[in-house]
C-alpha cells in the first residue's frame, strides 16, 4: 500500500533523526570522557580530540538536517501520490458508474424484451400486446406519453393506442387531436427515425418509423422531459438505439396478432370464434379441475332474432350483432373473454369467477343491452333485447366442457320461457335461480319506445326529413309528448319492481311495433310506414288502407288521442296501475303460454292498430283466451 509505505518512510527518517541525535551525543561524551579524562590533564591540550567532537557533531546535525529533509520532501511526494490517487480514482469510479448503468439499461432491455417476447407468444389480441408493450416501453423509456400509429391505406397516420401515467388508452375512447402528432408525419415520409429535443423547455420528442413484412406500417411516438438531466445528451445514441429495438418488437406483435386474428377471430363481430373458444374452455376447465379455482360461463341469446332479420333484413341483424358483440367486450372485465359460439349466440368465459359474480355481470350485459337504442340503416328502432344463462364449472357434478356449455344453454332455455330479456342461473342439476331485474326497468321501457337516447326518432334534431308541414309538425310534436308521458307513468308505476316490468314488457313491445309501424308515416313519412315484409300478406292490405295517412288523417286522429294527453299524471298512473293489476293475475298463465304470441301483431291487429285503437286490447283478450 503506497500510503502505509510513505508512512514508514517518513517515520523511519524521523526515528533516524530522534535516534541519531543521542547517539551522537552519547558518542561524543564518551569519546570526550576516554580523550579527556580530567585525571588526564594533558589530554585538554589535544587539539585532535576538540576536532572530532566539534566535526562528529556538524556530522551529526547535517545528517540530521539531511534526513529531516529528506522526511519532509517524502511526506510532500506522499500528499501529492495521495491526491493523485483520489483522482484517479474518482475517475475510475465515474466510467465504472457510466458502465454499470449502461449495464443496467441493457439488463433493462433485456428483461424489457423478454416480457414482450413471452407477450407475443402467449397473447393472440393485439391490443393485449400493445399494452404489455407500452408498458414496457413506458417503464423503459421513462416518457411522459407514448402513442402508436399505424398507417392506412390512404398514408395517413392513424392513432391506435396511448399510454400516459400508467394508463393505456385504446380506440374508439381516443378522441381526433388529444394526441400529439409532431414528427409522426415526419418519421413516415422519411421512414426512419427522427427525433426533437427542445433545449428550452427540455422537451425531448422522438417518432420510431416501424414496417412488418406484411406491409403494416406504423410509428411510436415518444414523448421524454429531460429538463432535469444534463447528461441526456450523452446517452441519447444508447437511449434511441434500445428504443428502436423495442419498437421492433410492435411490429413483431403486429405480424402475429393479425396473424391470430385471421385464425381465431370472428369477422363479422369481432370476438374469437368458436374453434378458440373450444381449445380455451378445455384449458380452462383444465385448471379448473387442477387448482380449483372457479370458472364460469355466460350464453346470451338475442331475443326474436329471426324476426329482426325477416322484418329489417339481415344487414340490420349483423348490424345488432356487432353492437351487441362491442358492448360485451366493454362491459367484460380484464379476466373476461367473450366469443361468438355461433349465430347469434355469444357467450362470455369468465376465469376466477364465481357463477353469483358472474351472474351480476350478465345482469349488467342484460340491462345495457335493453337500454340501448338499436336503428337500422333506415332509421327503424329496433326491439332488441337479450336472453342469458350462467352456470359455474361444478367439478363434482362436470366433466368437461361440454357439461358446462349444457348447464349454461338449461339455463338460457329457461330464460326464454321466462319471457325472454333475463337472467337464469344453473345451480344444480335441475335448480334454476331467475335473476330479479336490476337497473332501472323505466329506462328499458323508455328505450322500447324510442325515447332514451338522444338519436331517439322522436327527436325533431335527428329527424332526417325536414319538418315542411307545420300541422304534421304540431301532430308529431304532441304524439311524441303523449309518448314520453305514457313512458314516463309506465315507468313510475313500474319502479325497481322487475315483476310489474315484465309484463309491462309485453305491453310495449306491441306498443314500440305499433308506432315505429305508424307514428312516422302520420307524422310526415320521416320513416317508413311498413317495414319490409316481404312473407306477410299486410303488405297488399295495407296497401288499401294506406297507414301513410296525409296530414288530415293526422288531424283526425289527433281527436281521439287527445283525451289520453290531457289526463294528468295521477290519472295515468292508476289507468296504467290497474292494467298492470289485471295482467298480472294472468302473467304465469301468459308466460307458460307460447311466449312468441304476444311479442308481434297479427295482420288483422295491425289494420285496428292502424285505425287509433289501443294495443292492450289485444293483449287483455289474448291473455283471456289463453287463461
Ligand atoms: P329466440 O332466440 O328468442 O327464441 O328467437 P330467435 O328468433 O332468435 O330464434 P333462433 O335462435 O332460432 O333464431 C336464430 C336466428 O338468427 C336464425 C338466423 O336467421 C339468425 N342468424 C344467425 N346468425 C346470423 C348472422 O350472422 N346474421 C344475421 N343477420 N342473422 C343470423
Ligand atoms: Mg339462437
Ligand atoms: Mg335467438
Amino acid at each position: 500500500m503506497p500510503t502505509h509505505n510513505n508512512v514508514t518512510w517518513h517515520s523511519t527518517y524521523l526515528l533516524g533523526v530522534a535516534l541519531l541525535l543521542p547517539i551522537g551525543t552519547i558518542v561524543l561524551v564518551t569519546y570526550f570522557f576516554a580523550r579527556m579524562n580530567p585525571f588526564a590533564p594533558e589530554i585538554h591540550s589535544d587539539p585532535w580530540a576538540f576536532s572530532i567532537i566539534a566535526v562528529a557533531g556538524g556530522l551529526s546535525a547535517l545528517m540530521a538536517t539531511l534526513l529531516a529533509l529528506f522526511a519532509s520532501a517524502t511526506y510532500r511526494a506522499r500528499v501529492r501520490f495521495e491526491n493523485e490517487y483520489r483522482q484517479l480514482q474518482r475517475f475510475l469510479n465515474e466510467d465504472v458508474a457510466k458502465e454499470r448503468t449502461r449495464l443496467m439499461r441493457n439488463l433493462d432491455l433485456v428483461s424489457a424484451a423478454q416480457q414482450v417476447s413471452m407477450a407475443i407468444k402467449q397473447e393472440v389480441d393485439f391490443e393485449r400486446i400493445l399494452s404489455v408493450v407500452l408498458e414496457q416501453l413506458e417503464h423503459f423509456a421513462h416518457s411522459d406519453s407514448i402513442a402508436v400509429f399505424t398507417i392506412d391505406e390512404a398514408g395517413k397516420a392513424v392513432v391506435r393506442a396511448e399510454r400516459r401515467q400508467g394508463v393505456d388508452r385504446f380506440p374508439p375512447i381516443l378522441v381526433e387531436g388529444a394526441i400529439e402528432c409532431s414528427l409522426v408525419d415526419d418519421a413516415v415520409r422519411i421512414g426512419r427515425q427522427v427525433r426533437q429535443l427542445n433545449e428550452k423547455t427540455g422537451e425531448f420528442v422522438l417518432a420510431v418509423y416501424f414496417s412488418t413484412p406484411d406491409g403494416v406500417r406504423g410509428v411510436v411516438r415518444i414523448a421524454r422531459n429531460v429538463a432535469d438531466e444534463p447528461d441526456f445528451q450523452d446517452e441519447m445514441p444508447a437511449y434511441e438505439q434500445a428504443m428502436a429495438q423495442l419498437v421492433r418488437m410492435v411490429s413483431l406483435g403486429l405480424k402475429t396478432a393479425s396473424m391470430w386474428d385471421r385464425a381465431i377471430k370472428d369477422e363479422k363481430t369481432g370476438l374469437y370464434n368458436a374453434n378458440h373458444y373450444q381449445d380455451q374452455m378445455k384449458r380452462q376447465v383444465a385448471i379448473a379441475q387442477r387448482t380449483g379455482a372457479p370458472l364460469s360461463l355466460i350464453m346470451l341469446d338475442v331475443d326474436k332474432f329471426k324476426h329482426i332479420n325477416d322484418t329489417y333484413g339481415h344487414l340490420a341483424g349483423d348490424t345488432v350483432l356487432a353492437e351487441i358483440s362491442n358492448i360485451l367486450k366493454r362491459e367484460a372485465r380484464e379476466s373476461d373473454t367473450p366469443y361468438r359460439y355461433g349465430g347469434e349466440e355469444l357467450c362470455i368465459v369468465c376465469c376466477g369467477t364465481t357463477e353469483e359474480d358472474a351472474a351480476k355481470a350478465a345482469e349488467r350485459m342484460r340491462h345495457k343491452i335493453a337500454c340501448t337504442e338499436f336503428y337500422d340503416d333506415r332509421g327503424r328502432l329496433l326491439p332488441i333485447s337479450a336472453s342469458i344463462g350462467v352456470a359455474e364449472f361444478d367439478p363434482t357434478r362436470m366433466k368437461s366442457e361440454k357439461d358446462l356449455k349444457e348447464a349454461c344453454d338449461r339455463a338460457l332455455y329457461v330464460a326464454k320461457e321466462g319471457g325472454r330479456n333475463l337472467v337464469v342461473v344453473c345451480e344444480g342439476e335441475e335448480q334454476f335461480t331467475r335473476l330479479e331485474r336490476s337497473g332501472d326497468p323505466g329506462m328499458e321501457i323508455k328505450r322500447r319506445l324510442g325515447l332514451a337516447g338522444d338519436n331517439s326518432p322522436l327527436d325533431g334534431d335527428k329527424d332526417p326529413a325536414p319538418i315542411t308541414d307545420v300541422k304534421a309538425a304540431s301532430a308529431r310534436a304532441q304524439l311524441g309528448e303523449s309518448i314520453d308521458k305514457l313512458a314516463t307513468g309506465l315507468a313510475d308505476v313500474v319502479g325497481a319492481d322487475s315483476s310489474r316490468a315484465r309484463v309491462v314488457d309485453t305491453v310495449v313491445r306491441e306498443a314500440t311495433e305499433f308506432l315505429t309501424r305508424n307514428l312516422s308515416a302520420r307524422l310526415g313519412g320521416s320513416l317508413p310506414a311498413e317495414p319490409a315484409k316481404p312473407k306477410r300478406k299486410r303488405r297488399s292490405k295495407k296497401a288499401e288502407t294506406p297507414v301513410v295517412a296525409p296530414a288530415e288523417s293526422s288531424a283526425e286522429a289527433k281527436p281521439k288521442r287527445k283525451p289520453a294527453r290531457r289526463k294528468s299524471k295521477k290519472k295515468l298512473q292508476e289507468e296504467a296501475e290497474a292494467a298492470i293489476k289485471a295482467l298480472q293475475a294472468e302473467e304465469d298463465a301468459a308466460l307458460n303460454a307460447d311466449s312468441d304470441r304476444l311479442d308481434y301483431l297479427t295482420d288483422d291487429e295491425g289494420e285496428k292498430l292502424a285505425k287509433g285503437e289501443a294495443p292492450s286490447k289485444r293483449l287483455r283478450k289474448a291473455v283471456r283466451k289463453s287463461a
